[in-house]
């Protein structure tokens, strides 16, 4: 089950100055900065109501953020639901005929495990499950 928009990944060039943005519109300031080694990009959030915004900034020229911005302007580059059971979303996707990039959930950025539908099966929209990390594993 896909409970809510947990968050929308913005892709940035200076997170900095986003930063500066999105916590002028939001009122508040990020509440974590956190670096993704495995996907090559620093990760920065805010708490919006119940949702977040995750502004993205490619730390190598490998990262897909950094592809996306040589294709793209920044702005949205993916959209988050939070599951109750990633494993249980994954298969029942894949069971509708949808391509998932990850068929294994990974470490995500802020304490979530993660996975991503391949745009092609989805509207060109990029999409993340992620579900929050269990406590005792
Ligand atoms: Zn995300």
């Amino acid at each position: 089950m896909l409970n809510k928009i947990e968050h929308l990944g913005i892709a940035v060039k200076d997170l900095a100055a986003s930063e500066k943005i999105f916590a002028d519109l939001l009122g508040v300031q990020p509440y974590k900065r956190e670096e993704v080694a495995s996907e090559h990009v620093i990760t920065s959030f805010f708490q919006c109501g119940e949702s977040k915004i995750e502004l993205l900034q490619a730390t190598h020229a490998d990262s897909a953020i950094a592809r996306f911005l040589e294709k793209n302007k920044e702005g949205i580059h993916h959209i988050a639901f939070d599951v109750t059971d990633i494993y249980v979303e994954i298969e029942r996707l894949k069971g509708l005929g949808y391509v998932m990039i990850h068929e294994q959930p990974k470490d995500g950025a802020d304490n979530k495990i993660i996975a991503f539908l391949h745009p092609k099966s989805t509207n060109s929209v990029l999409v993340e499950l992620c579900q929050e990390k269990q406590v005792n594993g």
